[in-house]
């Protein structure tokens, strides 16, 4: 199947909306060492749309974990649930920081599932690179 490439002009404006950072780590554009991506929220695999209600930006850490997921278990419960839509959901709602600001906490059944199914917890490499984020005052983001 062959994909239209999404208009500079949505790409610039989901940028802004997103306040240019990671919708599921909210790590920002200028600490990043690769290009944030435009993501799918309902990956096209599942049969998502290029409309931009279903575009949002990821890290390209986070956007590789999520691959074509809509659903994980939450590890309390078992139950197949809903990953976070960070274009429609706040994440302060659904997630917090550890108290060192290196591990995301999901605090409902959509945060667990999303933190499980991302690695937004135990990515050896994001955790690391937190970790001189926190020593630099860079981290971790309050809103
Ligand atoms: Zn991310």
């Amino acid at each position: 199947m062959s994909r239209t490439p999404i208009a500079a002009a949505t790409a610039q404006r989901i940028r802004k909306d997103a306040q240019n950072r990671c919708g599921y780590c909210l790590s920002p554009q200028h600490l990043v060492m690769a290009r944030l991506e435009i993501e799918h929220i309902v990956p096209r695999a599942k049969g998502g749309s290029d409309d931009e209600s279903n575009l949002w930006l990821a890290c390209p850490l986070c956007n590789r974990h999520k691959s074509d997921k809509t659903h994980a278990p939450d590890p309390e419960s078992g139950a197949l649930t809903p990953l976070f839509n960070p274009r429609t959901q706040n994440w302060f709602e659904h997630f917090r920081w550890s108290d060192d600001g290196l591990h995301i906490i999901g605090l409902t059944a959509t945060g667990r599932a999303t933190v499980a199914a991302l690695r937004l917890s135990d990515d050896p490499d994001a955790v690391l690179v937190r970790g001189f984020w926190v020593v630099a005052g860079w981290h971790p983001p309050k809103a």
